[in-house]
């Protein structure tokens, strides 16, 4: 099995001609995107399919660079082309009843973005050599010198230039024994089956951060659409949303590595459920969303860090992971949860992550608490967790 890492790597384009054919390239990327989307709307709204396949529009592409868009020859075939291949994934996620179909690149909503396969690129610590650009000069550390690298992604964001570098990299290190592990969460914070919890960071930069971000985001409502006043706080918005999910980025790999480290296999709900069936529990609207994008970024870090098993999430709250017994009543308050059929007490969140382990080893909500495995033992974890719930 082949496994990728990805590695950001900042560009400089040190002069204002390097900076703009990497803009011009992404423009070409864009316009071709749109036109071969708008084709095969029309193509679908009129016939009620379409030919999305990424070898009809390979042929198609090919005579619009030798006919009607001959302006196109200016920059490399293979990185303009590339651009159809999400195109074709798009679509066959659409006829299998997945997401929509793909949307317009806006000049001004879409930041300015083009792909680099294999052969359109040489890299090196100091540089990347784009067909038909150049050299550019990059800085960033490269965390796999062995890794080889597979695609690059040249991005803008915020007026700055980025290298998002595919590296596939072979992994070491021996099969190590199974350990499992159930994972609760909530709003603000994740609990797990061994006593341990991790909060979010909630320190004083972050509520200043946060405290900003709203701010500018009143600054940008204010001011008058389309001026350049507006433009102004909307990349000062930027840079401030830019920091924070940055600071979201580093305490979720902080927090998958540790538990990564210890366990194998990590039992999580399938949290599209849980947020329906717990809708009316913590934060609401904005808040949520937030947190919901968050969980989803350290459930793919988990995911290429260990295995993780999605459990149904029905019940995990209020199943007494003792005996098995299952009753709404059982839970007391937010934290306390209080068996009614065996009397046992203990945290609601990690009675819940137990549950989630005792699901993902077979159990049910209703069954018998007998059938349960326990194979977890509590420990204490040597990565410093914010709170360890006494037992
Ligand atoms: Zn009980």
């Amino acid at each position: 099995m082949r496994h990728y890492r990805t590695i950001r790597y900042r560009l400089h384009p040190n002069t204002s001609a390097k900076a703009e054919s990497l803009f011009a390239l992404s423009g070409a990327c864009r316009h071709v995107w749109n036109h071969f989307v708008a084709k095969l709307r029309d193509d679908y709204a009129f016939y009620g399919e379409c030919d999305y396949r990424w070898y009809s529009n390979n042929k198609l592409f090919t005579v619009l660079r030798h006919g009607q868009k001959d302006w196109l020859q200016d920059y490399s075939a293979a990185i303009v082309r590339h651009t159809l291949k999400p195109i074709e994934v798009a679509y066959q996620q659409f006829f299998k009843g997945q997401g929509r179909l793909p949307r317009f690149h806006g000049r001004y909503t879409h930041n300015p973005s083009f792909t680099c396969p294999e052969k359109t690129f040489k890299l090196n610590n100091k540089t990347l050599h784009i067909q038909k650009i150049g050299q550019v000069g990059l800085s960033g550390l490269n965390p796999y010198p062995d890794g080889e690298p597979v695609q690059v992604v040249v991005k803008q964001e915020l007026g700055n230039w980025y290298a998002y570098v595919m590296v596939e990299v072979a992994l070491k290190g021996e099969p190590r024994p199974i350990r499992e592990m159930g994972i609760d969460r909530n709003v603000g914070q994740v609990t797990c089956s061994n006593g341990v919890v991790y909060r979010l960071p909630d320190d004083e930069r972050g509520r200043m951060l946060q405290c900003r971000k709203k701010r500018y985001q009143r600054m940008v409502a204010r001011r008058e659409k389309g001026s350049n006043r507006r433009a102004k706080a909307k990349h000062l918005l930027g840079k401030t949303c830019q920091k924070i999910a940055k600071r979201r980025y580093a305490w979720s790999h902080h927090t998958s590595k540790a538990i990564a480290d210890k366990y194998t296999t990590v039992y999580m709900e399938d949290l599209n459920t849980k947020g329906m069936t717990k809708a009316g529990r913590g934060k609401s609207g904005l808040n949520r969303e937030i947190l919901k994008s968050g969980w989803h970024q350290l459930e793919q870090m988990l995911a290429y860090k260990t295995n993780v098993i999605k459990v149904p999430a029905a019940y995990t709250s209020q199943r007494c992971h003792e005996c098995g017994h299952t009753e709404k009543d059982n839970r007391k308050t937010q934290a306390e949860f209080v068996c009614q059929a065996c009397g046992h007490r203990d945290n609601a969140d990690c009675n819940a992550a137990l549950n989630i382990l005792a699901f993902g080893n077979g159990a049910t909500a209703r069954g018998d608490g007998a059938e349960v495995r326990r194979s977890v033992k509590r420990e204490m974890d040597t990565f410093s967790p914010d709170i360890i719930l006494g037992h």
